[in-house]
């Protein structure tokens, strides 16, 4: 006879069709389909955890970011921010789309070449440009966005040595209203620095100043920080025609727009709080329409635009190990995915919903991931229908951030498929395995025999 599970008796509140704060009960609907593939076809095929992306979504997400400026403005360009998901089939998607590339290393420079984006097409961000990397982008006329009056100087020389006159924008730091300020990358606008070096640039003949380019923060809430921003640099456009005789070609406004995920300790979901790309656009747009620009002479506006664009395409599909009590009292789970996967889980309260029907009886509990280390938490407290093990879940809007900045650590990080427009899954990186990690590694002869003392 089968014995029976025997679990310790406990006296605890647990929660079946009551008010949440906001009046209404949290639902819980189970997520039994992925833009109409079954949860359970995705998991047997390419095992879990696993990470989902939908082209439909991808696509939906940019044309309709690409409508909020392009109805408000005639010259529009969006430039995919590579780190935020450089998966080649992501970037594919996007460069279909139209978008040129941004990159912030030589390593994301050469994979967007590889994906086929013409030089002048790459924008080359980041503070850490090499000589040989510099050198690739003055042959590719790529435009190179200055960080530093190092690299400023580095570039005076490298222009010399190849008698280029390559295309360059600077980076400028402000104030736009936002604390703490960002102002580790770039010139800085106030004290005059960002002035300082667009002189030099000018005054040295060796390069085209040809724009202006500024990424005031990641997940902004407020609107206006653009307006600002926008505005700063207009000034500088300005001052660059009049004083410098030299016109801006564009004016390059970063990232930054937030994703609709909740942002750890907010009290409101971020699906009710984080302003729209149209708000954003708005901003923006009416700023530069009314700096006073001649029609002929308004300035492409680009934006590279990240997370906003991707986040709520990502889902990561995972299952229960176990379930346990806590000496507190508190029911944790133990998931198969942990924050070496879900780095955004340092920063979101990421929604995770089951993936197959439960009953209706839900509890406080805290989520774990696999790893045999204590900062391995996804979800602090989280109200959740109770999970057996075995079961499936869905965690939400995991597609930026998380598929360059995951790490092996314990585990080995799983499979990516992408569901195209038609609902066919097409596999776009593979679960990582033993060889594959250990392929760099080298075993000095002496230590080739396994051999105890
Ligand atoms: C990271 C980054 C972006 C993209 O930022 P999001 O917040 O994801 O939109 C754009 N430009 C630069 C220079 C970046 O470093």
């Amino acid at each position: 006879m089968k014995k029976l599970k025997y679990e310790r008796p406990l006296i605890k509140k647990m929660n079946a069709g009551l008010m949440n704060k906001f009046g209404t009960r949290t639902e819980f609907q189970p997520v039994k389909a992925i833009d109409g593939v079954p949860v359970t076809q995705l998991i047997s095929e390419y095992g879990s955890p696993l990470f989902v992306l939908s082209e439909r979504q991808m696509r939906k997400n940019y044309r309709s970011a690409a409508r909020s400026f392009k109805t408000r403005y005639p010259k529009v360009q969006f430039a995919w921010s590579y780190k935020t998901n450089y998966l080649n089939a992501v970037c594919q998607i996007f460069h279909q789309e139209g978008s040129w590339a941004e990159v912030v290393s030589g390593f994301e420079y050469r994979k967007a070449l590889g994906n086929g984006v013409a030089g002048e097409h790459i924008i080359f961000n980041g503070p850490d440009k090499h000589r040989d990397e510099l050198i690739l982008a003055i042959e590719n006329d790529s435009l190179i966005h200055i960080d530093h009056f190092d690299e400023l100087y580095n570039l005076i020389e490298l222009c010399d040595e190849l008698n280029k006159k390559p295309r360059v924008a600077i980076r400028i730091n402000m104030d736009t209203g936002v604390y703490p300020l960002w102002d580790r990358f770039g010139f800085n606008y106030e004290n005059g620095q960002a002035w300082n070096a667009l002189s030099k640039i000018v005054g040295s003949g060796r390069m085209r100043l040809t724009g202006l380019h500024c990424h005031i923060g990641t997940f902004m809430l407020s609107t206006n920080a653009y307006a600002v921003a926008a505005g700063k640099l207009c000034e500088l456009a300005y001052r660059c025609k009049t004083l410098l005789s030299t016109p801006i070609q564009y004016l390059d406004l970063g990232g930054g727009f937030p994703s609709t995920n909740t942002l750890k300790g907010a009290y409101l979901p971020g699906v009710d709080t984080v302003p729209s790309v149209d708000d954003f656009a708005e901003a923006i747009t009416t700023t530069i329409l009314n700096f006073g620009f001649k029609q002929d002479e308004l300035p492409l506006l680009i934006l590279e635009s990240g997370r906003v664009l991707i986040d709520d395409a990502g889902y990561l599909l995972g299952s229960v190990i176990a379930n346990k009590r806590l000496s507190d009292g508190r029911r944790a789970t133990v998931m198969n995915f942990g924050v070496n996967i879900l780095f955004t889980s340092f920063w979101y309260e990421h929604k995770i919903s089951p993936a197959q029907d439960f009953d209706q009886y839900t509890e406080d509990m805290v989520l774990y991931g696999p790893l045999c280390m204590n900062i391995d938490v996804v979800r602090e407290s989280i109200n959740l229908p109770l999970l057996n093990p075995g079961d499936h879940v869905v965690v939400h809007k995991v597609g930026a951030y998380n598929m360059t900045q995951w790490m092996q650590f314990i585990s080995m990080r799983p499979s990516v498929v992408l569901i195209d427009e038609q609902q066919n899954i097409h596999e776009i990186r593979q679960a990582e395995k033993l060889e594959y990690m250990e392929q760099l590694e080298q075993m000095p002869a002496h230590l080739q025999q396994y051999k105890l003392a």
